[in-house]
């Protein structure tokens, strides 16, 4: 084909099988990173594709026997230049082929700045675990197993928690594998249980990483995160250990939520009595001693540190003139998009991204990895001391490219970890 006729390498001529809005948000943060590195127009458009990508479709029986449902899943993997893939498996209603290739490439940049040994994979079904029972998710996540069953492993693509999974669901992966491998192999997820081999701090380490980096943005403020007023969005398993920590540190937590909505106190929620709330509720809905505040308002109270962590897409162009916090963390994946990205930076708030702030979660699951390797398991106070120093030189990498490039910190996570797969792809050359 002469050149005059050939497409240009960076439009993609017809919309891919995973061209969603949240893809293209992937793609955009990618293209003006790379844009402003100047990197290879070969393998700028060789990290905008994810390497592979598997759908599924499995029947599964509701409780009552008779009624037999078919859902459909997904595993992508985006980079396996590094090692092997990894990256959360989520359960929620509207997971897609796009949304699932989104955060496969996130998870390659976050391994990529940690320094991990790994490229990025995401997984997901979609179904809406709130309306499951327990033996339902039980018999979808083992079919799930069974149907990825050749792509994933310890040497291959390595799952972990994310939104709608736990570390029970992580349980009966490893069940299903060993079954059908026929021995054990703990390492074929991280983010289980300790008593099959996962790591002390797995459960709180997205959470810790993200109060990690809220300190380490409140002291290059000039500010402290001792007395800050916090709000979280979202209190699962991000959110709750984030509230909790950054509590435990001095700090006064005036709002969280859940999907139904949150609760608002601006002196300062009593976290042990939320937590006992929901014990018994399995929502905040309902609690009596602190104000009821919709998910969007959340957003818009006034506090030091605003940190999102349930989904993507929640400050927009429509809202981010009314964020009024001084450093967004982001514990959520995706949280903010664009416009928004630009209308934060012109106010002057901080924001800490997706990639680096909530990249404790991997770097434990990291550990986690190691310590099954080796068979010698760390104490939990190893395990957060090794996470937070990791976290901090991270930040201050991120932070440094940031000045010297004179870029958001978005912009310099970015440029940071496409630097090292850049160098890594460069090493390996191009196959055959
Ligand atoms: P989770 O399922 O444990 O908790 C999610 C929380 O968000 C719950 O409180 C849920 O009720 C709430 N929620 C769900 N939909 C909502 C909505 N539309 N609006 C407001 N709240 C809503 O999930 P998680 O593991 O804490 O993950 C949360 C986010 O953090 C996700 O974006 C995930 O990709 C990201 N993340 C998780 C990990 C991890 O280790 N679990 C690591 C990195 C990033």
């Amino acid at each position: 084909m002469a050149d005059a006729e050939r497409p240009s390498a960076l439009e993609p001529i017809d919309p891919y099988e995973w061209d969603t809005p949240m893809y293209r948000l992937a793609i955009a943060q990618l293209d003006a990173a790379a844009e402003l590195m100047g990197l290879d127009d070969n393998l700028w458009e060789r990290l905008r594709h994810p390497q592979r990508a598997q759908v599924v479709s499995f029947p599964f029986r509701r409780d009552d026997y008779r009624t037999v449902e078919t859902v459909v899943g997904y595993r992508v993997q985006h980079l396996l230049t590094m090692g092997p893939t990894k990256g959360g498996v989520r359960y929620a209603p509207d997971v897609s082929l796009g949304e699932v290739t989104a955060l496969s490439i996130w998870m390659t940049w976050k391994c990529a700045i940690m320094n991990l040994p790994f490229g990025g994979a995401k997984g997901g079904v979609r179904i809406d675990p709130t309306n499951l029972s327990k033996s339902e998710l039980q018999r979808i996540t083992r079919r799930y197993t069974s149907e990825i069953i050749e792509v994933i492993g310890p040497e291959r693509d390595i799952p972990a928690p994310d939104l709608g999974t736990d570390m029970q669901v992580m349980a009966w992966i490893l069940d299903t594998y060993s079954q059908q491998k026929g021995f054990a192999v703990p390492g074929v997820v991280t983010g289980k249980p300790v008593e099959l081999g996962g790591s002390e701090g797995r459960a709180e380490a997205t959470g810790r990483g993200v109060v990690a980096c809220a300190v380490e943005a409140c002291r290059h403020l000039g500010m402290a995160l001792e007395g800050s007023r916090v709000v979280v969005q979202g209190y699962g398993n991000v959110g709750h250990a984030a509230a909790q920590i950054a509590s435990h540190l001095g700090a006064r937590v005036i709002a969280v939520s859940d999907a139904k909505g949150g609760v608002y106190d601006p002196k300062g929620l009593d976290l042990p009595a939320l937590d006992a709330w929901i014990a018994e509720h399995r929502f905040l809905e309902g609690y009596p001693d602190a104000e009821a505040v919709s998910n969007s308002g959340l957003l818009e109270l006034p506090c030091e540190i605003l940190i999102p962590a349930a989904v993507q897409n929640q400050i927009t162009e429509t809202n981010a003139d009314r964020i009024a916090c001084k450093i967004l963390v982001e514990g959520a994946n995706g949280p903010t998009s664009l416009e928004a990205d630009s209308v934060l930076c012109e106010r002057g708030i901080t924001v800490v991204p997706d990639i680096l702030a909530n990249a404790g979660g991997v770097t434990v699951s990291y550990f986690e990895w190691v310590q099954g390797l080796q068979q010698f398991f760390w104490s939990e106070e190893e395990v957060n001391t090794r996470l937070i120093d990791l976290m901090q030189r991270a930040f201050r990498e991120v932070m440094a490219v940031s000045e010297h490039e004179k870029v958001d910190l978005r912009t310099a996570a970015l440029m940071r970890g496409i630097d090292r797969v850049k160098e890594a792809k460069r090493r390996r050359g191009v196959f055959p």
